[in-house]
């Protein structure tokens, strides 16, 4: 008899489908029913405005040189050119007061796969929070990688879940169990909560005191309009608690692209079982040069003109139009009287659905009222059962018309109730 290789048992601790393929399954199905239907979605977080010209310019200029045997260039260094790292630390930290050398950080092909495989340099019987509702990545990875345990009534057995409540301005209390890692989102994907400077602090002196690591994503700090920190490396001490990570996604448009860094500070140490101490920068550059073989010259010479002057004027004007959207979603919901957060620091709207409602009761009553897509807030874990999130990255006009649509069915649905 033939014994087949086993599978990772691991991956049947997951739940259902990843939740963004769930959404157009849905999607489809309607389309496929309803083929005229002008379906807008408000849903997933990709964008729709173009890559910039400076950004363009780059790459051409780029792909040139790749056809030039002068200036041809093959693998790359898998922790990413000098020159993108050098800028990333002069303008994404240098410029706010902080203090990352180019050293700390890896460039790569995006923030999802970073966050994701990070967790790998932790022993697999850390201790994981997570904020709930949260990205659904955090959850997943961890899952897979057998730190989960088994779900049970909703929730996975050995996470510790941060609920975030609305009467909590959707904020976590710190945790009870000191987790060896914790997951902070700020501004937050899905809530569009983003954390003060005296509420990170009170993260990172949490750390500090029970030794855990803060994995900090940054991915939206690009739409932070009030005062508060763009990096957790403004709080004093976090080099030493906490690893930062960055995406080009949804700051510049490179969703398709591909380009992310993490900061790995080189004051944070990792504990061996003998008791001794381990760089995690160290152990992460390890992991890189033998898993990763770089993001590509392309990419990063693109990535690199974000940071020239006209490449930082062109995607403030890009997110311009997002940072408008957000509000137009945020007063239209409001308007027809459901309550709404978000949208002021970031793209995400988060909004209370109908009386009597689930997430997936209005996300479908939207589909097929309003022809708008949104993403259930249960997707996000159990505190996010009662919301929907709204998103910012459609283009103006059919921002418009989806807010004007689900103005139209809410009121009908409200009235008729
Ligand atoms: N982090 C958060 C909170 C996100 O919402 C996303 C993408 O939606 C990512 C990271 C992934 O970004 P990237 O496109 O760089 O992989």
């Amino acid at each position: 008899m033939i014994i087949l290789a086993h599978c990772n048992e691991n991956f049947n601790d997951l739940q259902g489908a990843y939740l963004f393929a769930k959404i157009r399954k849905e999607q489809e199905t309607y389309k496929a029913n309803y083929p005229d239907a002008d379906i807008i979605s408000l849903g997933i977080g990709d964008v729709t405005q173009p890559l910039v010209p400076a950004v363009v310019e780059a790459m051409m200029k780029a792909v040139a040189e790749m056809g030039e045997a002068e200036t041809f260039r093959g693998y790359g260094p898998e922790q990413g050119y000098l020159f993108l790292r050098e800028a990333v630390a002069l303008h994404d930290f240098k410029d706010k007061g902080c203090d990352v050398s180019p050293d700390e950080i890896f460039i790569s092909d995006g923030a999802k796969c970073d966050i994701s495989n990070m967790q790998e340099i932790f022993a697999t019987s850390d201790i994981v929070a997570i904020m709930d509702p949260v990205y659904p990545v955090y959850v997943d990875s961890n899952v897979m990688a057998g730190r989960s345990g088994k779900f049970v009534n909703g929730s996975y057995e050995k996470f510790e879940y941060l609920p975030c409540y609305e009467e909590c301005d959707f904020k976590a209390n710190l945790p009870s169990h000191d987790p060896m890692i914790i997951y902070l989102c700020s501004p937050n994907n899905p809530t569009g909560t983003a954390l003060n400077k005296k509420e990170l602090t009170v993260w990172v002196k949490y750390a500090k005191q029970t030794g855990s690591v803060i994995f900090f994503d940054a991915a939206y700090e690009a739409f932070i309009t009030e005062d508060i920190p763009h990096s957790i490396y403004e709080i004093e001490g976090a080099k030493e608690v906490a690893i930062e990570f960055h995406s080009f996604s949804k700051t510049a448009g490179f969703t398709g692209v591909r380009c992310g860094y993490v900061v790995v500070p080189k004051e944070l140490k990792l504990e061996t079982k003998s008791g001794g101490l381990i760089s995690a920068n160290e152990l992460w550059y390890r992991r890189q040069c033998t898993k990763f073989n770089g993001c590509s010259y392309v990419v990063q010479r693109g990535a690199e003109a974000v940071y020239t002057e006209a490449g930082q004027k062109q995607i403030q004007k890009t997110l311009g139009i997002y940072r408008k959207n957000a509000l137009a979603i945020l007063a239209g919901v409001k308007e027809v009287g459901l309550r709404a957060s978000g949208g002021i620091n970031s793209p995400y709207i988060w909004v209370s659905v109908p009386d009597g409602m689930s997430s997936w009761d209005f996300f479908h009553f939207l589909l097929r009222e309003a022809q708008v897509i949104c993403t259930p807030g249960s997707g996000f874990g159990p505190c996010g059962e009662g919301y929907v999130r709204l998103t910012a990255f459609n283009t103006s006009e059919k921002t418009a018309m989806a807010v004007k649509r689900l103005k139209t069915a809410v009121k009908k649905y409200t009235n008729k109730g």
